[in-house]
């Protein structure tokens, strides 16, 4: 298991278009609409922010005014965006140097024109201590398009170029990459590309991970698939969620739970929440604080608390996509929060609509898993499976819930 913390992602969003010949004219490949007004890069934020990242860096070129117009200065599920243009192409290597005083130590890259679905978070817990990076593989059917990767515990021992007649089934690159910042070393001379100039170094040396997913993969780079992505990007981006109460469900109800030396997860639990990241369900958290209206703490408290289950939950690769709580209480002490029986205060389910409002959501294959009654009536009346937890191992129970196998 690794300690390090990941909140930042670089995502090169500077590339021509030109398979996609007049489409990408006036165009970044990036910026191509999906659904409506959304685009390509729109579905790819979100699903890298709602991993809990701070940062993210858009290296921006080719028709950069435009990704610069749309998203300098964005907050996105609160993570703030920076874009960064280069003067010039210099590859994916001179892309990171053009942002290298800006670079955490550890740091997540993904092209911004492809989609690997997978739970980004899994690579920091695969990186080991001497590893400069870590790499999301993908099997495909047919490797013809690709260049191959070959692959043995755990480690990337080789890259093969594209071979047109090979074909076949092979791990290939997905685009996303866990990077140290020291990696930037190597890049001796621009332009640089850290796939074909770095990656097959560090791989002979043994120092690159790989860590193989089987999530949706899709590279919008031709006209087909750019097709295909405007059909199956809105159909992926729906998740099914796993609603969790917090207290007495995910950390030990001590009563009005507040402080972070509390904090003391149930049996499982953060392995329970790693399955619902790993199974690309949205994971969200529902909870009656009524302490705040009784004002047995603040929301300070509260969000410190949260802050401290996500720093714990992220050094195992996992992560909460959202907290939703609801202050109200009939006797709060705080007339702001008094309400006789507040829509979102359990058992109501204003917090289970809100997020159906906030997130796209499939609320069929959703469920909702509390200790209590009232988390069991609040799911019944929004129209998601309750499933009561007695306390045993959450991760056990999750799964079943979710139909995971393990
Ligand atoms: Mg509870």
């Amino acid at each position: 298991m690794s300690t390090q913390i990941l909140r930042q992602a670089v995502v090169l969003v500077g590339g021509r278009g030109t398979r996609l010949g007049d489409l990408a004219r006036d165009t970044p490949k990036p910026l191509m609409p999906i659904d409506g007004d959304r685009r390509f890069l729109d579905y790819l934020l979100e699903n890298i922010a709602r991993h809990g990242l701070a940062e993210i860096l858009l290296v921006a070129g080719h028709l950069g005014d435009q990704i610069e117009a749309r998203y300098q200065g964005r907050s996105i599920l609160g993570a703030r965006v920076v874009v960064v243009r280069e003067p010039e192409a210099a590859g994916t290597g001179g892309a990171l140097i053009h942002v290298a005083d800006r670079l955490d130590d550890i740091f997540l890259m993904s092209n911004g024109d492809s989609w690997f679905d997978f739970n980004y978070l899994a690579l920091t817990a695969a990186l080991m201590p001497d590893d400069e990076g870590a790499l999301a593989l993908r099997r495909v059917e047919d490797a013809r398009r690709f260049g191959r990767v070959e692959y043995q515990n755990g480690r990337i021992v080789a890259f093969h170029e594209k071979d047109e007649s090979r074909n076949g089934p092979a791990l290939i690159s997905g685009g996303v990459y866990l990077l140290r910042r020291s990696v930037l070393q190597r890049i001796k001379t621009l332009p640089c590309s850290i796939e074909a100039e770095v990656f097959p170094a560090l791989a002979s040396e043994g120092r690159l991970a790989g860590l193989p997913f089987d999530g949706y993969f899709i590279d919008i780079g031709l006209p087909d698939t750019l097709v295909q992505a405007q059909t199956e990007i809105p159909q992926m981006a729906r998740r099914p969620v796993v609603f969790f109460d917090r207290d007495g469900t995910l950390n030990v109800d001590e009563g009005y739970t507040h402080r972070v030396e509390d904090l003391r997860w149930m049996p499982r639990a953060i392995e329970a929440i790693r399955a619902v990241n790993d199974s690309g369900r949205l994971c969200i958290v529902i909870t009656n604080q009524a302490g705040l209206g009784r004002g047995l703490y603040g929301e300070g408290d509260m969000q410190r608390f949260h802050a401290t289950m996500q720093a714990q939950l992220m050094e195992a690769g996992a992560h909460i996509d959202a907290f939703y709580h609801c202050p109200f209480h009939a006797e709060a002490t705080i007339e702001a929060w008094r309400h006789p029986n507040h829509p979102d205060r359990k058992p109501n389910p204003g917090m289970i609509e809100k997020a159906m409002a906030d997130w796209s959501i499939d609320r069929a294959a959703s469920v909702l898993i509390g200790d209590r009654d009232l988390d069991m009536e609040a799911a019944r009346r929004a129209g998601v499976q309750g499933v009561l937890y007695d306390g045993g191992d959450l991760a056990a129970l999750t799964r079943a819930a979710i139909g995971d196998a393990d």
